[in-house]
């Protein structure tokens, strides 16, 4: 099913942005990846994630509760979708991998499919008609609350800001890599198997690998430009 994909990198994509490339050749080569990948390594990769994807159930749980009819009235009835307007948006290349192991198919071909069409326009290029094509988004969209959404629902309910910063907080344990994270060690995982890609940020971002300096985990991880 991901074949055609697969030669589909090997063609010049001229006609699409130097962003959409770059995602697409992470997606594509995420999913053929996972594809060989035995039932076992699947798994394993999956139980990995069964932290993070039980913090997410949680944010999500929070801004269905609190966010999800502001959000509806102010950027969906309306058209707006003032957070999912630009293309440019930070993916993680370990967003990347966790979304397509809780992916269909389908899921990862219509990703790939609005990737490699040109034209994405002023909306992120993922933004469907139905909203985000992703399973589960970036982690960057995920955490994002716009100005005006943050001061109409924290001003009406003072008391959730306590467990909105608390989620914050949360997030750090998987993405800020003063120790250990998953993502970092997700990017690891896929260069050991020969993968590269320059979304791999706890591997290419200066700012990141200074605070892994920091940390002392840089002998852990070589730097890596893809
Ligand atoms: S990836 Fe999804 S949530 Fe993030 S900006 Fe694009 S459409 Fe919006």
């Amino acid at each position: 099913m991901f074949r055609s994909w697969a030669r589909r990198r090997m063609q010049p994509l001229n006609a699409i942005s130097s962003y959409q490339q770059e995602q697409y050749d992470a997606v594509s080569m995420v999913t053929e990846h996972l594809r060989e990948l035995s039932a076992d390594a699947i798994e394993a990769l999956k139980t990995r994630c069964a932290e993070y994807l039980s913090f997410r159930n949680e944010v999500d749980i929070f801004l269905r509760a609190f966010f999800a009819e502001t959000c509806t009235q102010k950027c969906y009835r309306n058209r707006l979708s003032a957070c999912c307007q630009k293309e440019g948006i930070i993916t993680f290349f370990a967003d990347v991998v966790i979304n397509a192991l809780f992916s269909s198919p389908d899921d990862l071909n219509a990703l790939l499919s609005v990737l490699y069409a040109p034209g994405a326009g002023s909306k992120c290029v993922y933004l469907g008609a139905d909203g985000c094509l992703w399973r589960i988004k970036p982690i960057g969209c995920e955490m994002f609350l716009c100005d005006a959404a943050a001061a109409s629902v924290f001003s009406r309910n003072p008391e959730i800001t306590e467990q909105w910063e608390s989620l914050k907080m949360r997030k750090q344990y998987f993405t800020w890599p003063d120790h250990q994270v998953l993502f970092d060690v997700i990017e690891e995982i896929f260069m050991a198997s020969g993968c590269s890609s320059s979304l791999m940020y706890f591997h290419n971002s200066p700012g990141l690998l200074r605070v892994k300096k920091q940390a002392g985990l840089l002998s852990i991880t070589a730097p890596c430009r893809p």
